[in-house]
Parts: structure tokens; C-alpha cells; sequence
């Protein structure tokens, strides 16, 4: 593994590569590093994420 992974995914708002070494099957969930967005990992091969909705706010 690498951090630096031409295929890591990237955040859709701000375009940082997001850190997933907190998800690694899917339901995890891995937060964007730079605007904190949270995304839910539903799928590890290929790894595809989906925006992770908090509806308490
Ligand atoms: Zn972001």
C-alpha cells in the first residue's frame, strides 16, 4: 500500500485524497483530512465511497 496511490479516492468537495486507514471493509467510514466531510466505504475492490449523511444536523 502507498500513500500516494494514483487511485486513492478524493474528496468530490475539496479534492484532497481522503485517509482511509480507518476503512479498510465496507461500512467504514473515512473522514476527508482537509474539510471533514465523512464518507462511507461501500466497496474495497474497486474502493468506491459515498457521501456519509449525519441527519442529526
Ligand atoms: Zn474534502
Amino acid at each position: 500500500m502507498s500513500a500516494t496511490d494514483p487511485a486513492a479516492p478524493r474528496c468530490p468537495d475539496c479534492g484532497a485524497e481522503l485517509d482511509l486507514s480507518d476503512a479498510t471493509e465496507a461500512g467504514d467510514l473515512a473522514d476527508c483530512p482537509n474539510c471533514g466531510a465523512t464518507f462511507e466505504l461501500v466497496s474495497t475492490a474497486p474502493i468506491r465511497l459515498e457521501p456519509f449523511v449525519d441527519e442529526e444536523k
